[in-house]
């Protein structure tokens, strides 16, 4: 299996020096040259494997240049019962008739981004060894929060790693920051920035960029690579979690063979949806994807439009990791939809970047149209659906997996549509206590983040996760607050280049 550009299709790599590059010279992300299939019978047969032998089974479709030993060494070291809260590693709830939850936080941030990013650091120093490539590799990341929390545990103490983490010194909840300042971990550290979250991306590319400290890490054998969202070592992982629930659904004889499921995904960045979109091209039976946007509803216009338009307003609400005008991962479904026209790609996202909009083909509309649908919902019905679910099923969904409900709702209301749904829950309602206090009993908030954790827990019967109570009495590591000119320099220091 090659992996292309989706801004040069002649670009022909393996999956090691996909995964290494993370982006292509040209800019385009990298895409499988062709995705794999996967039979009724192969999805029944993984009924009976653990979490981590289904990954395995579904990453050597992909991720060909692995031997077994190489893909059975990643997924035990990733999906485990010491990492994950539970030993199903993604757990599917039953809400109520014919439509289930996904969880997707079980893991040690509390947010789905564990499910891609425990996996990832073994997938990347696995590369490296395969390729001859013997550089300690310096991940640097820019974050509004969960992302951060996520990539530093995943890349804490993995030999031949050394990770850093800039955010916004005012741009993430408490509890986000608190998880990120008492990080464990020999080659970890956490930066915050005078700034916002845009400043610490712009500050991130340009080191990542800038030819100098490139030459100065590669004297002291080092180089960076990246851990964000458009790495296919962050998609491929997500692929499989859609693939397993098929079938602990067809194991339970929730549906059988060959039904076809909706799946609703609260979305930002487009990844975790586009994950489900390959999972339904390989060959999982799947009626409609229904992508859920909060009040930045670029997504919602450009799959009901083919116009997509980030010049609007951009607005700060209580499903923060959904807060995101460029979503960077819909460049590989267009790649796909357009017949693999990386001509049409360098238009589209040229224009993007140039003007904030660009508009699809009628063909390609009419794609979109077959395999998606799209709604948004705001704070205020965010927090409705947060309410009515816990007031009618006794269930505690967080702010994010919310949206994706009522657009859930919406949907089954305009469509009638009552095929069995599984919606993707992607964080701990633990993780934004205060909006899902806020929502259940508005008495209870407070600034006091352990109380409020507290009161959720009596509320919502849940145990609090292991990994959040255990901050509380943490010491805080890493206080730092620097400026934006200040970063190329807390970078070569910390990695013991400059004094
Ligand atoms: C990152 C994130 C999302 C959005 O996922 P994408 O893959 O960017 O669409 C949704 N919910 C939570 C809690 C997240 O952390």
């Amino acid at each position: 299996m090659y992996y292309k550009s989706t801004r040069n299709s002649s670009v022909n790599i393996s999956a090691a020096q996909a995964i290494v590059q993370g982006i292509s010279d040209d800019g385009g992300l990298f895409v499988p040259a062709e995705i794999p299939s996967i039979t009724m019978d192969e999805i029944a047969a993984l009924g009976d494997m653990t979490y981590a032998e289904r990954a395995a089974c579904i990453f050597s479709k992909f991720l060909t240049d692995f031997t077994d030993e190489e893909l059975k060494y990643c997924t035990e070291s990733a999906y485990n019962d010491k990492s994950f809260a539970t030993a199903d590693i993604a757990e599917l709830s039953h809400l109520f008739d014919g439509t289930y939850v996904l969880e997707l936080w079980h893991g040690p941030t509390c947010a789905f981004k564990d499910m891609a990013l425990q996996i990832l650091p073994y997938l990347l120093t696995t590369s490296l060894k395969k390729l001859g490539m013997n550089k300690k590799v310096v991940i640097l990341i820019a974050t509004s929060g969960d992302t951060g929390k996520a990539a530093l545990e995943g890349f804490a103490d993995v030999e031949g790693t050394s990770i850093m983490v800039f955010y916004p010194r005012d741009g993430v909840s408490a509890m986000q920051k608190r998880q990120m300042t008492t990080q464990d971990g020999g080659n970890v550290s956490v930066c915050a920035l005078e700034g916002n979250f845009d400043d610490c991306q712009n500050g991130v590319k340009a080191i990542f960029t800038d030819e100098k400290v490139k030459k100065q890490l590669d004297e002291h054998g080092m180089m960076f690579s990246s851990a964000n969202s458009i790495n296919w070592g962050r998609l491929a992982p997500q692929i499989i979690y859609y693939i397993s629930t098929y079938a602990e659904l067809l194991k339970n004889n929730a549906v059988s063979k060959g039904e076809k499921i909706n799946i609703v995904v609260p979305t930002g960045n487009f990844g975790n949806i586009l994950a489900a979109y390959y999972s339904k091209r390989m060959g999982l039976p799947v009626n409609k994807l229904i992508c859920a946007s909060n009040a930045n509803n670029v997504l919602t216009d450009f799959i009901n439009t083919g116009v997509y338009d980030r010049n609007r307003s951009f607005y700060t609400t209580i499903s923060p990791s959904m807060d995101i005008l460029i979503s960077s991962n819909l460049e590989r479904l267009l790649y796909i939809l357009s017949g693999e026209n990386d001509a049409k790609i360098r238009e589209w996202f040229g224009a993007l970047s140039k003007t904030g909009r660009y508009e699809v083909d009628d063909s390609v509309k009419a794609l979109i149209s077959e395999s998606f649908c799209a709604g948004y919902c705001d704070d205020k019905g965010t927090k409705e659906a947060v309410k009515s679910v816990y007031d009618k099923y006794s269930y505690t969904m967080d702010t994010h997996t919310a949206v994706a409900y009522k657009v859930y709702e919406d949907y089954k209301a305009k469509t009638g549509d009552n095929t069995k749904t599984v919606i993707a829950s992607t964080a701990s309602p633990y993780k934004f206590s205060a909006s899902v206090l806020d929502a259940i009993d508005s008495s209870a908030v407070s600034d006091d983040e352990y109380a409020m954790v507290d009161k959720l827990c009596e509320l919502s019967g849940y145990d609090i996760p292991k990994s959040l109570a255990e901050l509380k009495g943490k010491a805080v590591r890493f206080d730092k607050v620097i400026g934006r000119t200040e970063m190329e320099s807390f970078v070569l220091s910390s990695l013991g280049i400059t004094e």
